[in-house]
């Protein structure tokens, strides 16, 4: 079977979907490193410099591996750049089939049910939000993903998504008679599936959380787990795992207590 310093040799299977393709010895030293960590069972920490190719750094030894792996990413766009660029271009050069999937949190994901409650709503939407859920609409005939940010009419910030996207207290789940067609139900499927499937610390510090609560998972259990741009975790853990207590919270708390 190919190794990772094979692949990105000069006249390795990179060099042959890639032309003018120049091996870079400080990527082949980590995708090495990693692939003999991932061998042993072992954990690494790695410092890439700009310019150093990082990202297929460790997705190839993740792929050779053949082991279930999660790659989390700081940013829905290297997110996105992961999934869309990268992996094809890997997929292009590797002689081995995997499955790789994507996976977001839920409010990235178009709710067909909600969608078509605001369109049939009586409730007054102001002209914009009727020509912005006009434009989701046309473009959720299309969508294969339900991904909102292939929505290039509407950004995503948007607060017209709200009726167009679900949380996790208004989604119907099983009830739901648009279910069978769900974009984040099928979203969810294709992550237990994949071999390699890409997340973002946001999702993988909401299902460190959920675990730790007791109350079930959001990813499948992997084998080996990718954090890239690791310097981000630290602030998106403490946001999932930590406690905050602000003025609102104290203020809210002195309110009941006075009114019992
Ligand atoms: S299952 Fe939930 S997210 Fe999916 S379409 Fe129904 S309400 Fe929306």
């Amino acid at each position: 079977m190919t190794d990772a310093k094979q692949f990105f040799s000069i006249d390795g299977e990179l060099s042959k979907v890639i032309s003018g393709y120049q091996a870079r010895s400080a990527q082949v030293e980590m995708a090495t490193a990693i692939a003999d960590a991932i061998e042993k069972k072992q954990n690494l920490i790695a410092e890439a410099g700009t310019g150093t190719g990082k990202t297929f750094a460790y997705l190839v030894p993740a792929i050779l591996s053949g082991k279930k792996s999660i790659i989390s990413t700081g940013t829905k766009n290297l997110q996105d750049q992961l999934f869309n660029k990268d992996i094809p271009l890997i997929r292009k050069a590797i002689k081995m089939p995997f499955f790789a999937a994507l996976l977001k949190g839920r409010s990235n994901y178009l709710c067909s049910y909600r969608l078509q409650n605001a369109l049939t709503s009586t409730l007054g939407f102001s002209k914009e939000e009727a020509v912005a859920l006009a434009k989701i609409k046309l473009w959720a005939r299309g969508t294969k993903s339900g991904d909102i940010s292939e929505m290039s009419g509407v950004t995503e910030g948007d607060p017209v998504w709200y009726h167009a996207t679900s949380t996790l207290d208004n989604c119907l789940g099983q009830e739901c008679p648009d279910y069978s067609e769900c974009f984040l139900v099928k979203a969810r499927k294709k992550a237990q599936e994949a071999d390699i499937l890409v997340v973002n610390h946001h999702l993988l510090c909401a299902d460190w959380s959920l675990r730790d609560s007791g109350f079930g998972e959001l990813l499948p259990n992997a084998e080996v787990v990718v954090i890239d741009e690791a310097h981000q975790l630290a602030d998106t853990a403490s946001n999932f795992l930590g406690i905050t207590l602000g003025a609102k919270q104290l203020n809210d708390l002195a309110q009941d207590a006075l009114m019992e």
